[in-house]
């Protein structure tokens, strides 16, 4: 899963005061996507910073601040072209979740570095590199408010009409308008209560109004209800389409479909290629099919 804990330099006084505010059982990368519209002004994306959504990892170490005695990442290197879909699978503590941290730089390497579209990843404002980016967790939380503002914290100040696209595209759309007060419905504590599914699909629409360059995906591993599942799994098929997509992956389907699996394992890449690839040689990635870590049910 990607929930980050721990103080981040510079981050913790955003952190406590956002956790103070929502409560401490939230995910903390949910809210770090978007940082830059919580607390300044949206601003358009210089040219100069615009991303083609190119990523490469050269030669990175790393390991927690919290545990500089704990080596998470070894020496890692790796290419995602622009559009690509990039399945990152390993067992459980492998590292999947670091490099995610690592993208959205809520960590920089300790050794090595990080390039978007050949580009040191530091050289980006860091507001104009997430706002191209964007996450759709396992568990998506929404906070207390309505429809319309969970989905436009995607883009802040959309409009009706971009919202119920968003939603549409999402397949959320469907469910919203059966509640008589539609995207105004209020959700969350105080409100209606959400399935997982509808969560998932309104997590979705946020993206898809984000338009981000860069999708990063944990997909979830909890089974929904097969109609919500290929709903879900619909939405974010058209949602990773034409741009690059970094799946932390659970389902045979996504890794099937991948241009490229990095198979992880210890904080090393241990093996990368398409699922073909992989399957016809005698690695982690087979045995991780065979004992199922990989759903051999989609
Ligand atoms: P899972 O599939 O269980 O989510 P993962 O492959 O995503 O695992 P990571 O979450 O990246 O693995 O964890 C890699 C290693 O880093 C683990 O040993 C984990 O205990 C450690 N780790 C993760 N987050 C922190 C943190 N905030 N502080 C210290 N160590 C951490």
């Amino acid at each position: 899963s990607l929930f980050i804990g721990g103080s981040i330099a510079g981050l913790a006084e955003v952190y406590t005061n956002l956790q103070k505010s929502i409560g401490a059982t939230e995910h903390l990368l949910e809210i770090l996507d978007e940082p830059a519209e919580d607390i300044s002004p949206v601003t358009a994306i210089a040219p100069e910073n615009h991303l083609d959504g190119q990523i490469s990892f050269r030669n990175v170490s790393f390991h927690y601040p919290s545990r500089p005695d704990l080596t998470i990442m070894n020496d890692v290197s790796f290419d995602v072209y622009a559009d690509q879909k990039v399945a990152l699978v390993g067992p459980s503590g492998a590292g999947k979740s670091t490099i995610v941290s690592l993208l959205l730089r809520l960590y920089d390497p300790v050794n090595g570095n990080i390039l978007f579209d050949g580009k040191e990843s530091s050289s980006f404002p860091l507001s104009q590199l997430r706002s191209q980016m964007a996450v759709v967790p396992q568990d998506v939380f929404l906070f207390g408010g309505t429809i319309a503002e969970n989905i436009a914290y995607g883009k802040p100040g959309a409009t009706v009409e971009e919202m119920e696209a968003a939603a549409k595209q999402a397949n959320a759309w469907e469910f919203i308008q059966r509640f008589p007060l539609g995207l105004d419905t209020v959700v969350g504590e105080r409100g209606i209560q959400l399935s997982g599914g509808q969560r998932q699909r309104i997590a979705i629409a946020r993206a898809v109004l984000k338009n981000p360059r860069i999708l990063i995906l944990d997909e979830a591993t909890s089974a929904l209800d097969s109609e919500s599942e290929r709903l879900v799994q619909d939405a974010l098929d058209k949602l990773m389409e034409g741009r690059t997509s970094i799946v932390i992956a659970h389902r045979l389907a996504t890794v099937r479909e991948a241009d490229k699996i990095i198979v992880l394992d210890k904080g090393h890449i241990v093996e990368e290629g398409t699922h073909n690839e992989l399957i016809g040689q005698d690695g982690l990635y087979r045995t991780l099919s065979e004992m199922q870590f990989i759903a051999a049910s989609s």
